[in-house]
């Protein structure tokens, strides 16, 4: 980082002025969307001082870096959320370590998920990730086979569905992400108009660095945000 480049506490104060103003922009209240910190490869000195600037939530793509980090900062008062993809035979740690999965694209691992929940005595709260893009590269269920895993999930005792998430292709224009947002969230709108029972609607996770504010404009609850925190990942 050059001299010149502002300080992880200046950008974290910077991001979340920036929620607050979109947010009421939007005519909704600032606490209705939250920050996750997007901390993946970021040293845990870092994320200190993210977390003392008002950074609360943090995100991690990689289970063995979260288990050792998390260990190391078990003394902040932060919760962990996992934003990467994840892999059964990995689900157990993910279980012991996180608050919220965001990244559930399947039946399988969501009953994997249940599974070793069920063993940790914990209902686990998950997101559903929709590729809302068809992009072929992107995890993430098609549209339509939404209602069907959302259903089936309703049944698992030990997973608690909180929302949905999805990570449209990478737009230079943030205005590009638009369409995939509000795709998103007409789709939250009509899984909670069917009124499944155990399924709650509640949070949108979609936004990044350079698109948060069109995601805000489009309803998301929680916006993933790593470079313009931490600065590039290297
Ligand atoms: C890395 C990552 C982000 C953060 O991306 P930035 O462009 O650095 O803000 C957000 N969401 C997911 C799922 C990620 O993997």
């Amino acid at each position: 980082m050059s001299p010149s480049a502002p300080e992880i506490e200046d950008r974290v104060r910077d991001v979340l002025d920036r929620i607050a103003r979109e947010a009421g922009r939007a005519g909704r209240s600032p606490d209705s969307v939250r920050l996750v910190a997007v901390s993946k490869t970021v040293e845990p000195g870092r994320i200190c001082r993210a977390a003392v600037a008002g950074a609360g939530l943090f995100g991690e793509n990689y289970i063995q870096e979260a288990r050792d980090k998390i260990a190391e900062l078990s003394d902040l008062a932060v919760s962990w959320h996992f934003t990467g993809h994840l892999q059964t035979n990995k689900v157990r740690y993910a279980v012991r370590l996180f608050d919220l999965i965001h990244t559930v694209a399947s039946l399988r691992l969501a009953v994997e998920i249940d599974h070793r929940a069920r063993l940790e005595n914990k209902v686990q709260d998950i997101l559903v990730q929709v590729n809302v893009s068809g992009e072929e590269a992107k995890d993430g269920i098609a549209p339509e086979e939404a209602e069907a895993l959302v259903r089936k999930i309703a049944d698992l005792a030990h997973v608690r569905l909180r929302g949905l998430m999805t990570m449209p292709p990478y737009n230079h224009a943030p205005k590009d992400s638009r369409p995939h947002f509000a795709a998103l969230a007409a789709l939250a709108r009509s899984l909670d108009g069917l009124s499944i029972p155990g399924v709650q609607m509640n949070e949108l996770s979609m936004g990044m660095s350079h698109d948060f504010p069109v995601a805000i404009q489009e309803g998301a609850t929680l916006v993933r945000v790593g470079t313009a925190l931490f600065g590039e990942r290297s």
